[in-house]
């Protein structure tokens, strides 16, 4: 079984994703996470200089690149691995939130990571949430949904994550950062962000989480 949910940035996707793998006991796979941990892999070795990421210099360590995941006891939530060390922390850092769209639309990072997830989907029953896994990664998926809410409230939700979270953000640059991405995730060549035309439309502004999640495990339930 493979649910997909796709959305724009900071839409409460991988909240959802999360309570909904919990729910049904399904493995939760965070493909956001997957790109931020590449982008991360970019800065720490110089690939991106003056907002240019060095294509040339990717292609030729993309091979290097590990990305695992495994449970955080204390968390009870699923940790990001680059190369074996834990970097959950490092890649929601507004650093890498102001690469990642950058390194995400380059053709054969996604083609390379696309595959990776494919392979989670073979093995076990899947709740996976991104941006093209309706569309791209699993266009036959069993069931898709779109998540969206206006960007206002999608700031302000990351403002008090970031706030819960490091004790320090700022607004209106996660404002402008959500909008940017939005940007180039839906006008990119390779596979834009876009609702699936089979995809179920999941508009949060107004939901509370469980809201959110009772209404789409209704959806699953029919
Ligand atoms: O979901 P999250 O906000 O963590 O994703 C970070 C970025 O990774 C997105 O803004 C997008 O550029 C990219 N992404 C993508 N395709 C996916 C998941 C994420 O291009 N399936």
């Amino acid at each position: 079984m493979i649910i997909a949910i796709d959305g724009h940035s900071s839409c409460g996707k991988s909240t959802i994703a999360k309570a909904l793998a919990k729910r049904l006991g399904y493995t939760y796979v965070d493909t956001g996470a997957m790109y931020r941990a590449v982008t991360l892999f970019c800065q720490q070795n110089k690939f991106i200089q003056n907002g240019i990421v060095n294509e040339d210099a990717l292609k030729q360590h993309i091979g290097e690149i590990n990305i695992s995941f495994a449970l955080n006891k204390d968390t009870q939530q699923q940790d990001t691995y680059l190369n074996g060390v834990n970097v959950e922390k490092q890649i929601r850092s507004m650093e890498v939130a102001h690469d990642v769209s950058m390194v995400s639309k380059i053709g054969f990072v996604r083609k390379a990571m696309v595959e990776k997830q494919q392979k989670y989907g073979e093995s076990a029953d899947v709740v996976m949430d991104g941006r093209d896994i309706g569309t791209v990664v699993f266009p036959n998926a069993d069931y898709k949904f779109f998540v969206t809410a206006s960007p206002e409230v999608r700031a302000q939700r990351r403002y008090d994550e970031l706030m819960s979270k490091e004790g320090h953000a700022n607004y209106d640059e996660i404002l402008e950062n959500l909008k940017q991405r939005d940007f180039i995730d839906t006008t990119r060549a390779e596979s834009p962000l876009r609702q699936a035309d089979d995809a179920i439309l999941v508009d949060t502004s107004e939901m509370t989480r469980e809201g959110q999640l009772e209404w789409i495990l209704s959806k699953i339930q029919q």
